[in-house]
């Protein structure tokens, strides 16, 4: 193709697809997305990936044994990472999962911890939550992180049972009892003797993540590592 075609084609492409900075509203360049590269290096990174007994692994520390876990950035109030997982769980974004799917993606290949995953699990949302929101955010990021990692996503492996109530205004305790039952394997056989890296968007007391990793783990040689795209102290 000419290098003149693309140059001709970029004003209708912006026409056709707004392509504007979601941090600081500035046009973007065509090879970026969601971000420009500005705002992309002004996200809290932080630093987890190579780090052992992080704060991600210390909310597990004696209810889930995990391989390795890390999030990408911290979640705080006001924030532009706040605004994209807004973006994700209540403005019908998609793809803004798969985009910080792909982000956790690349660090995950320069993590020497996470070396050796087989396949990636998204929490599981309830059927009708999926049905509202139109997609499960964590599979979205599932995806961004499978296209990096070239591994499959099996995300029929389990399944949520039912509605929870929401936890803002629960203690520590009800929060953790009102997690039995809520996961099921429906395809344990696709989990034995396999490294499966459990994906989520945001964790903050991770009783959810602890509920599903309990029963991953239950299967025959079965090992799990976890990676969320935030990690706050807050509920989200
Ligand atoms: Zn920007």
């Amino acid at each position: 193709m000419k290098p003149w075609i693309p140059s001709l084609l970029q004003p209708l492409l912006h026409l056709l697809y707004p392509h504007y900075c979601e941090g600081c509203h500035t046009d973007l360049l065509l090879r970026e997305s969601l971000l420009c590269a500005r705002c992309e290096l002004s996200l809290p990174a932080t630093g987890f990936w190579e780090a052992t007994n992080n704060p991600v692994e210390k909310i597990f520390r004696g209810r889930l044994s995990v391989e390795a876990g890390a999030a990408a950035y911290f979640f705080t109030q006001d924030s532009l990472m706040q605004h994209l997982i807004t973006l994700l769980k209540y403005k019908n974004n998609p793809a803004v999962g798969r985009w910080l799917g792909k982000k956790m993606g690349y660090a995950l290949l320069d993590a020497t911890r996470f070396s050796a995953i087989d396949c990636i699990i998204p929490l599981p949302l309830h059927p009708k939550k999926e049905f509202i929101r139109g997609y499960n955010q964590a599979q979205m990021i599932a995806e961004g992180v499978a296209e990096i990692l070239q591994k499959p996503v099996m995300q029929q492996a389990m399944v949520r049972n039912q509605f929870t109530r929401t936890q803002t205004h629960q203690n520590r305790n009800s929060r953790w009892d009102n997690m039995q039952g809520v996961f099921s394997l429906r395809h344990p056989e696709w989990l034995v003797n396999k490294h499966c890296l459990l994906v989520d968007d945001v964790i903050t007391t991770g009783a959810t993540l602890v509920a599903c990793g309990n029963e991953l783990i239950s299967v025959s040689g079965c090992r799990i590592s976890i990676a969320t795209a935030a990690y706050t102290a807050l509920q989200p």
